[in-house]
Formats: C-alpha cells, sequence, structure tokens
C-alpha cells in the first residue's frame, strides 16, 4: 500500500449531510455516474444518483465499522441464511442515517418529491416468505444494536417470482430485479472463492497416516457482493455478502485445450446457473440438484471467508471457537458445519475429535419446522454424487453419535432409528435436522408455543438426550422499516405521546400508551391516522385493480404466503357465508351490517395446485360480489397481486383487523402479526405460533381468537377423518354453491374434495362454527369506535416485546455469547427533525455535518439506548422474564 494515498483528502466525498452537499452529489452522480446530463435525467436515473449519494454516506461508515471490529478483535457472528426478503432499501437507508428531512429538502430543491424516488426502486426479494424477512429484520437489528455480525447468502439474479393475477389465475414471471442495476451493492472482485463439486474419494497414505482425498470434478467460483447495512442513528453499518457464481478460468482452459470451445462455453452458463434463481422454501424443490448445489455453494464460500478472516487473527485454529460463531437460519445451511470439519481435518491436518469440538462450540441452529414430515432430507444417492468427502463426515459423525444414544438407551433400536441422522427407508436419506442438532451447541425454536412443540413432538428423544441445547427465542420485526418507515403518521403521533423519539430503539417505551389508551383525544389523533393509511391503500387499490373501496369500512386483511395450513380458504369460505347472509337480509337489516373490505395478497408456490386454486376461488368471489350492485360497500373483495415486502409496507398500516387463521400447531411463528399489531391493527388469530405471545402481551381481551386449540388437533383430526364430526349447514352451504357455479366454471371439485369425504386436515369445517361467532363479535366491537380505538392502541402498546432488538439481543447473550462493539463517529440527525419530534434540547449550535446538530437530543437518544441495554429492563423483568 502506498502510504501516500493517505494523505489526498477526497472533496467529493466527505461525509457532509447538509442540504447544499446532499445537492452536489446528487448532481456529481447524474453526471459522473450516469453520464447524464442534469437537465435530462427522469425519476429512475433520479433514484439512481440519489442512491449512489446515499451508498457513498454508507461505504464510508461500513470500512469504518469492519476496520473497528477488526482492530479490536471481537468475536462476532456469521448469520446464514439462503433467503434474504430485503425488499427496498433507499428509505430504510437514509431513515437509518436519521437524515430524511435534508434528503427531502435537496431533492425538492432540484425538483424531485421523495418519496416518488422511493417508489422508483424494485424489491429485493431473495426470499420466499417469513424465514427470509426474519433474516432481513435480524440485519437491521445487529446493525442497530452495533452487535459484530456478518450476514451470508446468495446473491440470485432472479428473485421471488412476479405474481400476475388474469381471469382470476395466478401466472408466475421471472423477477430480474436488477433489470436497473442495484446501487446497493459492491462487486468484490477481490475475494472469490473456489468451491467444488462431484468427483471421488481415496485413501491415501500422507506422512504414514491415512487420508482421505477428495478429487473434484467441478469447479466453480463464488465472487462476493457486498451490501452495507446501516443500523439506526449509529455509525455502525455491517455487512450483507451475499455470493454469486461464476465459471473458472482454470477449469474453461483444460476444455478449451481439448478443442471444445462449445462444451466449454455451455458450461460456462452451467456455473452461472448456480445462483441464477431462489427456489421457494418449502417442498417444491425437494431432491433437486441444483438446490442442493445452492446450499454448499453458499456455505463453502461461507466457511473459506471466515478461516481467512480468522487467520489474520494469527491464533490457532483450536480458538475459532472464541472469534467467531455461526448461525444457521433453518437446517439449509448445516452443510457449512460439514464443510469446516472437511477443512480442519483434510486441509489443516486437525484430528477428527479436535475438529468435532471447534464445530460443535462454534454452530448453532434455529429450527422452523412444525411437522416431522416438513424436515428437510437429502437423497443419499444424491449426496454421495455431489459431495462425496462430506458424506464420509456425515456417516462417520452418525456413527460416533449413535454409540452415545446406544450408551445412554441399550438395546433400544427404536431410538437409534428415530435419531439417526441417516433415514433408513427404501430410499436412503440425511436428515438434516438430526445433523444441525448433533453438531450445534444450541438449537431453538421461534415462539414459546414451537419450542413446546421442539421438545414434545418433533425432536423429544433429542431433547432427552441433549436438555440444555434446546432455546426458545421468540422471534420479532423490525420497528424501524415496519413503523417509523411504513406508517409515518402513526410514528409522530406516538412519539408526541411518548414525549421521546426513543421508542424506535426501545420498543418496551410503547408499554406506556396503554396508560393512555382511553384519553378522548389520543383515540381520535390515532383514528385518524389509520383513515389517512386507509386512504393511501384505498388510492393504491383503485390504482392497481379499477376497483373503488370506501375507507369507512372495516379494512380486513390477510397477506401471507398461500397455503393450506394457513387457510385463505376458511376466510374466502366465510366471506361467501357473509355475502348469501346479507343477500338475504331486509333493507332494514342492512343497516345494521359492518361494511367490510376484505383483502388479500400473497403468492402460492408454482407448483402447489390446491393453493393456486384457492387464488382462483378468492379473485371470482371478488368479481362476483364487487359486481354485486345490490350489495355496494357492505362488502368488498380485493386480491391485490405480487405480495412483497414493499406491498406489506403499505397494507400494514392501513388494517383495521388482521388475520392469522392457522390450524393451531402448524405454524411456527408467524411474523407478519407482529408488525400488524404494531400498526394498530387488532388481531383475529388462532392459537398459534406468535399469536398465543400477542395475546398474552396485548390481553386476552384485546386480540380476537377462536377455533381448535393445538392439542385438541389430533383428536378432532382422528373425529373428522372417521366422518364422526358432524359438519356446520352453513360450511356446507357455502361449499355446494361453490360447486354449484356460482364463482365461475373452473373446477373446483379438488379443492372440495380437500373439505369433504374425512380429508379436511387443517380443520376448517371444525374451526368454521367459532369464526363465524368471532367475526360477530368483531362487527359488534367496531360498531364502538371508543372500544376498537382502544383495543387498537392497546395491540401497539402489548407489541414491545416483539421487536427484533429483543430476539438479538437474547441470541446474543444466549447463545453467541457477543457484546456490543461500537464505533463511534458522527451520527447526523438534523435538528429539525429533532424538533419535529417535539424534543426540544439545547441547540448548542454544534456544527457536525455542516448543520446543527441538536447534541442534547442526540445525547437523550443515545442514554435510552445505553438504558437499553441495562437498567430499563430491570423493570420489565418483573414483568415478564426475558430468560436472560
Ligand atoms: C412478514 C412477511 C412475511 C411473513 O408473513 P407471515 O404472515 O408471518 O407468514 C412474508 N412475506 C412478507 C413480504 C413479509 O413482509
Amino acid at each position: 500500500m502506498h502510504h501516500w494515498l493517505r494523505h489526498i483528502s477526497l472533496p467529493s466525498y466527505s461525509p457532509d449531510t447538509d442540504v447544499k452537499s446532499i445537492e452536489k452529489f446528487f448532481v456529481h452522480h447524474v453526471e459522473y455516474t450516469l453520464a447524464r446530463y442534469r437537465g435530462n435525467i427522469n425519476q429512475m436515473g433520479a433514484y439512481r444518483a440519489l442512491a449512489m449519494s446515499v451508498r457513498d454516506r454508507l461505504i464510508e461508515r461500513w470500512k469504518d465499522t469492519q476496520l473497528y471490529f477488526k482492530k479490536n478483535g471481537v468475536k462476532r457472528v456469521a448469520y446464514l441464511s439462503m433467503e434474504y426478503l430485503i425488499g427496498r432499501s433507499l428509505q430504510n437507508a437514509i431513515v437509518n442515517l436519521g437524515l430524511e428531512e435534508n434528503f427531502s429538502a435537496a431533492m425538492k430543491n432540484l425538483g424531485y418529491v421523495l418519496e416518488d424516488l422511493y417508489e422508483q426502486e424494485a424489491d429485493a426479494g431473495l426470499g420466499y416468505s417469513g424465514l427470509g424477512r426474519l433474516a432481513a429484520c435480524f440485519m437491521d437489528s445487529m446493525a442497530t444494536m452495533d452487535y459484530p455480525a456478518w450476514g451470508y447468502g446468495l446473491r440470485y439474479k432472479y428473485g421471488m417470482f412476479y405474481q400476475k393475477i388474469k381471469n382470476g389465475c395466478q401466472f408466475e414471471y421471472p423477477d430480474y430485479w436488477l433489470e436497473n442495476g442495484n446501487p446497493w451493492e459492491v462487486e468484490r472482485l477481490d475475494i472469490m472463492y473456489p468451491i467444488h463439486f462431484y468427483g471421488t474419494c481415496k485413501m491415501e497414505m500422507v506422512d504414514g497416516k491415512p487420508h482421505m482425498a477428495w478429487y473434484p470434478q467441478q469447479k466453480i467460483l463464488a465472487v462476493a457482493y457486498d451490501t452495507p447495512i446501516p443500523g439506526y442513528l449509529t455509525y455502525n453499518t455491517l455487512n450483507l455478502r451475499l455470493w454469486s457464481a461464476q465459471p473458472s478460468k482454470e477449469f474453461d482452459l483444460d476444455q478449451f485445450n481439448s478443442g471444445d470451445l462449445y462444451s466449454s462455453l455451455g458450461d460456462r452458463s452451467h456455473a452461472e446457473r448456480i445462483t441464477a434463481v431462489l427456489y421457494p422454501n418449502d417442498s417444491s424443490f425437494e431432491g433437486k440438484e441444483l438446490r442442493l448445489k445452492q446450499q454448499y455453494f453458499m456455505v463453502s464460500a461461507t466457511v473459506q471467508d471466515l478461516l481467512r478472516r480468522f487467520r489474520e487473527s494469527k491464533r490457532q485454529l483450536t480458538d475459532f471457537p472464541e472469534l467467531v460463531c455461526v448461525q444457521m437460519n433453518d437446517s439449509h445451511p448445516t452443510l457449512a458445519a460439514i464443510e469446516l470439519l472437511r477443512i480442519l481435518i483434510d486441509v489443516e491436518g486437525m484430528s477428527y475429535d479436535e475438529s468435532y469440538k471447534v464445530i460443535c462450540k462454534s454452530f448453532s441452529f434455529t429450527n422452523h419446522v412444525v411437522a416431522r414430515s416438513n424436515l428437510e432430507k437429502w437423497s443419499i444417492e444424491l449426496m454421495e454424487k455431489v459431495l462425496p468427502r462430506h458424506m464420509h463426515l456425515i456417516y462417520e459423525i452418525n456413527h460416533h453419535f449413535l454409540q452415545q444414544v446406544e450408551k445412554k438407551w441399550p438395546n433400544d433400536q427404536g431410538k437409534l432409528t428415530h435419531m439417526s441422522i441417516i433415514e433408513e427407508s427404501p430410499e436412503r436419506y440425511v436428515r438434516m435436522a438430526n445433523l444441525a442438532i448433533v453438531i450445534c451447541h444450541s438449537v431453538n425454536g421461534v415462539t414459546e408455543i414451537h419450542s413446546e412443540m421442539m421438545r414434545t413432538e418433533v425432536f423429544p428423544d433429542f431433547f432427552k438426550l441433549w436438555p440444555e441445547r434446546f432455546l426458545s427465542i421468540t422471534n420479532g420485526v423490525t420497528p424501524r422499516r415496519w413503523m417509523l418507515e411504513a406508517n409515518r403518521e402513526m410514528s409522530d403521533l406516538i412519539t408526541k405521546w411518548l414525549r421521546t423519539p426513543s421508542w424506535t430503539l426501545n420498543l418496551d417505551l410503547l408499554s406506556d400508551l396503554a396508560r393512555q389508551s382511553d384519553v378522548g383525544s389520543l383515540q381520535k389523533q390515532w383514528s385518524l391516522a389509520k383513515h389517512i393509511n386507509k386512504e393511501r391503500l384505498a388510492g393504491y387499490i383503485e390504482k392497481t385493480l379499477g376497483l373503488k373501496v370506501s375507507p369507512e369500512s372495516l379494512f380486513d386483511v390477510q397477506i401471507k404466503r398461500v397455503h393450506q395450513y394457513k387457510r385463505q380458504l376458511l376466510n374466502i369460505i366465510y366471506v361467501i357465508h357473509r355475502y348469501t347472509t346479507i343477500k338475504s337480509m331486509t333493507i332494514e337489516e342492512r343497516r345494521k351490517v359492518t361494511p367490510r373490505v376484505v383483502i388479500f395478497a400473497g403468492k402460492a408456490a408454482a407448483n402447489y395446485a390446491i393453493a393456486k386454486s384457492i387464488i382462483q376461488l378468492i379473485n371470482n368471489v371478488s368479481v362476483v360480489i364487487n359486481n354485486d350492485k345490490n350489495i355496494g360497500d357492505l362488502l368488498k373483495v380485493v386480491f391485490l397481486p405480487n405480495y412483497c415486502v414493499s406491498l406489506a409496507e403499505i397494507i400494514i398500516p392501513a388494517a383495521d383487523l388482521s388475520q392469522h387463521i392457522s390450524t393451531a400447531g402448524t405454524e411456527a411463528c408467524g411474523t407478519s402479526a407482529m408488525k400488524f399489531a404494531m400498526n394498530g391493527s387488532i388481531i383475529l388469530g388462532t392459537m398459534d405460533g406468535s399469536i398465543v405471545e400477542l395475546s398474552k402481551e396485548i390481553g386476552e381481551t384485546n386480540v380476537f381468537t377462536f377455533g381448535t386449540r393445538a392439542y385438541d388437533v389430533p383428536s378432532r383430526r382422528s373425529a373428522v377423518r372417521n366422518g364422526e364430526w358432524g359438519v356446520d349447514s352453513r360450511f356446507e352451504a357455502v361449499l355446494s354453491v361453490i360447486e354449484r357455479g356460482d364463482f365461475g366454471s373452473h373446477d373446483f371439485a379438488p379443492l372440495l374434495n380437500s373439505l369433504r369425504y374425512g380429508n379436511d386436515y387443517y380443520l376448517l369445517s371444525v374451526d368454521f362454527p367459532a369464526y363465524v361467532e368471532v367475526q360477530d363479535n368483531i362487527d359488534a366491537a367496531y360498531k364502538i369506535p371508543n372500544l376498537w380505538n382502544k383495543k387498537s392502541i392497546l395491540s401497539t402498546a402489548g407489541s414491545g416485546k416483539f421487536s427484533s432488538d429483543r430476539s438479538i439481543k437474547q441470541y446474543a447473550n444466549q447463545i453467541w455469547k457477543i457484546k456490543p462493539a461500537r464505533r463511534s463517529g458522527p451520527i447526523s440527525v438534523s435538528a429539525e427533525r429533532l424538533s419535529s419530534l417535539g424534543v426540544i434540547g439545547e441547540n448548542v449550535g454544534n456544527m457536525v455535518s455542516g448543520s446543527p446538530i441538536n447534541v442534547v437530543s442526540l445525547e437523550r437518544l443515545a442514554r435510552e439506548r445505553g438504558n437499553n441495554d441495562n437498567s430499563h429492563s430491570a423493570s420489565l423483568r418483573s414483568q415478564r422474564p426475558l430468560g436472560e
């Protein structure tokens, strides 16, 4: 490194954040990055120039943060996930920098509306569902709380498919989210690792000792793409490293030499296929070789990267767990541990026992699966073909493990069969979750009820063997994206009534709203904020579907992946029942009906026929009802296409009611209920996943719950199966009008058959009467505004526990044993912003970054952050144990 480089100052890249500097950076990027004329820049061009200007601010912090972690030799966590459902980044970055006012003013001066530029950005949809969104929320919390962390995943060229609805039917289109470039990533051609596949293993003698050598057949390069993840009002900025596949030059050269240019180029595109597309996180990818290669590609590159960084510390490899821990988001990255084991034994020459200790101390596993039948498994035939050496190691691990089982339960063949990492059915499989439990020091469920089911139903034998390994950490969501950014109206109101903006960093403060939930003026402002959000959603519905809905109606929302267990079908069956009931009413009776807009959004996996026909039914029902002049505004049904993060950000703040009605015992968590509660939406749910804890926090009388409890599900199922369950006549009536063709000629027979003849596995017919009853209670409650508003305020007040900050703190303290490492640096929050929040401190006129910074207010926020880590939680601890 030429040390004179240090003395060159870059005037245009100093981190100035005042309005004039922002304008200059923007114009700089228009002229030099985009090479366009100032007078000739469209909205997309303006978005890109703006995003680059924001990125410059982030890169500065991001480099400093990495350097700070390195210099201080802190222990770090690597978070491994096959999915990151990030959504958009521009607003998040600007808000986390505390600069929304300044950026808004600068854009206005240049003739743009900041919010319109936000809309230009494509969602980064590198995930399918809650699991991927969880990883994104966790990154935000880890950055905000200054934890030394790295995110690792894959840079898919095509994210979650783009959903279009034609004639009520779902069509899937490729989601090429990189079409307009991705200003948030930095391509790191300097960080590249070889990844090997296939080939054979041979036992060889090295220095007189037997040694297993792997001769792989394919080599593909993993190139790093880094995305800075800014924390909220902190200088710390983390890194999300996503790997992209690239053909390896030397491998191709061999083929060129053999004179076969075209098949060699064919291999090139083959290599790039590895990170081409995201597989949905459910059974539809089962057994796909490319998915297995994706998983190994991700973890091998990540492990090589962790080792490279660890080696810089010059410590012995046996110390690895003291500096690095690895958290696996579900069992998909489990091969990371096997890859590390392989490198320690085969490359570093460590003994099996020593190497095994290292991986056990470093790795931990979050399980997201509820039903045993959904646990991930890979055919051994495929594993042996793609990763022969890893398969050897898995056999070896299993051999040692089964000896332990045998010691604990002598001669218990049942235990050995159940617990073995290898499933010995006619086709043999590797059980990834069993493998993960064996090689990790900790395994956690994602809600209390889910963790209990893991102990008693999913992994009872493992729990008996290693009770100390099993933990429960309830998921959370980030209040920055889901409240502050998505719902500015309500956020400002909360700041005003709590008299501090620091709830965004300490969500437990929301509980103070409960005290004020009866105050008339708060209720009035609260419902006004909700109304503004409903108008915005109504505008979006009209723009998208050409349908007018009234913001005076109750907005009743169910948005999530479309799946039988999530029971959108129960919802639409009730809607049909509601429709036929209203139609049979006199005019007098109709006056008493609570008008509703029932809003759905969600994607079905492309090969999941029943889920797709549920989407068809919802759309067909909406056509009939919305065009029925006789019904008018009493009932509308809306299916918004292409559910994604940015759509959720519009819908959630506008919901009066949200539905989370999975059959009890089928949803591990369900994080969207947390987002809804934070936004003052009242919950209608079954006692499943997160709803159990939400209803405890919010108060059972303030949420609407119904339906079979998890412990009763098995007996109800058998009653249904044996035809012993008397089906509700209203339920049967709905099925017959569907059958009769009232909602189109589409063949709904498979759907109806999934409910009849003892096939109703998800217990729709069983829960239907209770569902109708609770819907009546909801209609009645909505008619009493102060009752409804109070429930709404209490929903927000009770949601403090569900901040992902709390989840991450538990992971850090209980599993990772890491501490925050805060790189100090200027935090830029404009004085206008703080005073608009009602935080009036002494303005000491400190000129940081060209604009006066309200130091007192910032210190106050910083103090709250300090409290966050110790003293404040003392008062909370008396209310509820965090299990710390
Ligand atoms: C939160 C979220 C999810 C998870 O929703 P659940 O209702 O918990 O299944 C899925 N997709 C998106 C886009 C989300 O924001």
